[in-house]
């Protein structure tokens, strides 16, 4: 019998590492950019192409390479950062495996210019699938800069797992802020299909951070400085008030290396307990040094995830220092977090909530309050669908017959009396209305949820487009993921009735909002629509139209705590009568419920 182990050829060793290194467009960003930063490069240039599908190019002016070590870079396990067992305990670099570039190299099409100080005469090299085309000298400047073309070209099942541009290039921004953050030292940009992303200048951390993420962080930042004889650690943590609802912006560096611990994330969180609600997330960068011989950066294989030796110790210290640094901005204990948003605050200000009524219930008034014969089949609807629901258990098991007196008043045939005494809000929370199996509590927010979630679907359905254009076109500054982000759906953001212009570089125009929304303020309702996309995209993953639907009707709903008038109230019912499955929330929450007369006399008994 012949023998039938053999080594695997090179090539394909290469591809299957490459699995582990390089996962998506992200992942050649972030070893390309260490590797600059490896280098002693004070410049990083970062040009992006199609989300890093078709280019990935990253320019430095580090220590570049001899024509050798350019040759040597592309093999396996070829590094010059360890040499011995002993570094492995005492790295400084953030690179140390040799396998980015040969990985890199074995699933694209690479070119890499280099040129040392001390050399007038530089070399390229031009690799494919990491098979070597062609070496040559080449007058470049001193640095290095390695493009890489068609990532995954050879293999296609990978390619076609990429996700789409918005995502792919959220990823790599999410990796760039990373290493920008951990060296503010270095100056950074950013291009994006050639417009200017960042531009990132040297200086101190908190200007990075102004850079990275708006000015108005200037005055959210709490200064933390630390250190202990286990470790130091320096940054800024955001201010409860500035907490959002989203992660993202938390960053965590143990050695200048950008790490994911849930654990220490937890220690922060717990410094900020009874600061902010439970779900909501501060802003922080947190800085730690540490004796490398007290971790084990190797657990994982891209190296996000670290161990510490004496993980208690550090959950310590971080929790104190963090907490220390909320005290000394003197930020009073906030009351009550769950009694905030979502619940009524008690009577709205007079004045206040007039505007906010006009503005926003204006869309109601196209209802009317004569009786037609769409209302007569809506309300016939009503009882079809509570009836008949499939599950019956989820509704009120009563009859849901409307006294001739409910229906005039849903019909608006009565005196405007007689309404008031048949229909009423409760607590600017509750519309509460006579039926005649007793009486109907209607959740006025989860209503107008319902009820604006079903009206965009169709819109995005029909792609029609009703908008009214601003009087005074609002530019709005994007980052570049909620810029990607909007180019993911900016058609859909198109038949919801905007009409917004791309700028490039980040900006786009407001031109016009939708036409039944006469919202404060456009760029917020946009921010918001985007903003809670954005969570809704992380939790639940549902097709995109139902994410946008959901995500503006959460956005654009009646909040609960406003006041609504009559007819206001009685546009809410009808509308919510008029969906087509009126019973819940998008999210699936009770909308309304019947409290039974016989259940009232219960008590009384
Ligand atoms: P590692 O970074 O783990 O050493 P890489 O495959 O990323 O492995 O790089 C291999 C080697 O190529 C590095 O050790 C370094 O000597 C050299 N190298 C890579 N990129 C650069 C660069 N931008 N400038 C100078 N040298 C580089
Ligand atoms: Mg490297």
């Amino acid at each position: 019998m012949t023998d039938i182990i053999h080594l695997l050829p090179d090539r394909i060793a290469n591809q299957i590492a490459a699995g582990e290194v390089v996962q998506r467009p992200s992942s050649v960003v972030k070893e390309l950019m260490e590797n600059a930063v490896d280098a002693d490069a004070d410049e990083i240039k970062v040009i992006i192409k199609e989300a890093g599908k078709t280019l990935i190019h990253i320019i430095d002016n580090g220590n570049g390479m001899t024509e050798t070590d350019a040759r040597m870079s592309l093999e396996r396990h070829a590094t010059s950062k360890i040499s011995k067992t002993e570094d492995l305990f005492s790295l400084k670099t953030m690179g140390f495996r040799g396998e980015a570039l040969a990985s890199i190299a074995a699933v694209a099409q690479l070119n890499l210019k280099t040129r040392i100080g001390e050399n007038e005469l530089g070399s390229e090299l031009v690799v494919e699938a990491s098979e070597v085309k062609s070496q040559n000298p080449e007058s470049t400047p001193k640095g290095t800069s390695v493009s890489v073309k068609n990532l995954f070209y050879n293999i296609p099942a990978r390619r076609n797992f990429l996700k789409s541009n918005g995502v792919e290039m959220r990823h790599i921004v999410e990796e760039f802020q990373r290493i920008a953050l951990s060296r503010p030292d270095i100056a950074f940009s950013l291009y994006q299909n050639d417009l200017p992303s960042y531009q990132l200048t040297k200086g101190k951390l908190t200007h990075r951070i102004v850079q990275l993420f708006g000015k108005n962080y200037k005055e959210q930042l709490a200064t933390v400085q630390e250190s202990t004889p286990h470790l130091s650690v320096h940054g800024y943590v955001g201010k409860p008030e500035s907490s959002k609802k989203t992660r993202g912006e938390q960053f965590i560096f143990v050695n200048n290396r950008f790490i994911k611990s849930g654990y220490l994330n937890h220690a922060i969180l717990a410094a900020y307990e009874g600061l902010i609600s439970s779900d909501h997330y501060p802003f922080y960068v947190l800085m730690i040094e540490i004796d490398p011989s007290h971790i084990d950066v190797n657990v994982h294989p891209t190296k996000t995830e670290i161990k510490f030796i004496d993980e208690r110790t550090v959950y310590g210290v971080i929790k104190a220092v963090v907490k220390q640094a909320l005290g000394a901005h003197n930020l009073r204990p906030s009351i009550d977090f769950d009694l905030d948003v979502n619940f009524g605050k008690g009577p709205p200000v007079s004045g206040n909530f007039e505007n906010i009524r006009d503005k926003k219930y204006s869309q109601y008034q196209t209802f009317g309050s004569q009786p037609s014969p769409q209302d007569l089949r809506r309300i016939e609807k009503l009882y079809d669908t509570v009836l008949k629901d499939k599950d019956p258990a989820k509704v009120s098991n009563v009859e849901l017959t409307f006294q001739s007196s409910a229906n005039d008043l849903m019909f608006g045939h009565g005196e405007s009396d007689q309404n008031r005494s048949f229909t009423f809000l409760l607590h600017n929370r509750y519309i509460v209305t006579q039926v005649k199996s007793g009486m109907m509590y209607i959740d006025i927010n989860r209503s107008h949820e319902r009820i604006l979630y079903e009206k965009y679907l169709k819109q995005l359905d029909t792609k029609r487009n009703a908008s009214q254009q601003s009087l005074f076109p609002q530019t709005v500054q994007l980052n570049p993921t909620d810029y990607a982000l909007w180019q993911d759906i900016k058609d859909e953001v198109a038949s919801l009735g905007f009409d917004i212009e791309d700028f490039g570089a980040n900006t786009i125009v407001i031109n016009g909002y939708p036409s039944d929304i006469n919202d404060l303020d456009e760029k917020q309702l946009f921010e918001g629509l985007i903003e809670q996309y954005k969570i809704f995209s992380s939790e639940l993953s549902l097709p995109k139209k139902e994410r946008i639907s959901r995500s503006f009707a959460r956005r654009s709903a009646i909040k609960s705590g406003t006041f609504l008038d009559d007819k206001e109230m009685l546009a809410l019912i009808d509308g919510l009568f008029g969906c087509d499955n009126p019973n819940f929330s998008p999210d699936g929450q009770l909308t309304f419920f019947i409290l039974d007369l016989n259940k009232i006399e219960q008590f009384f008994n």
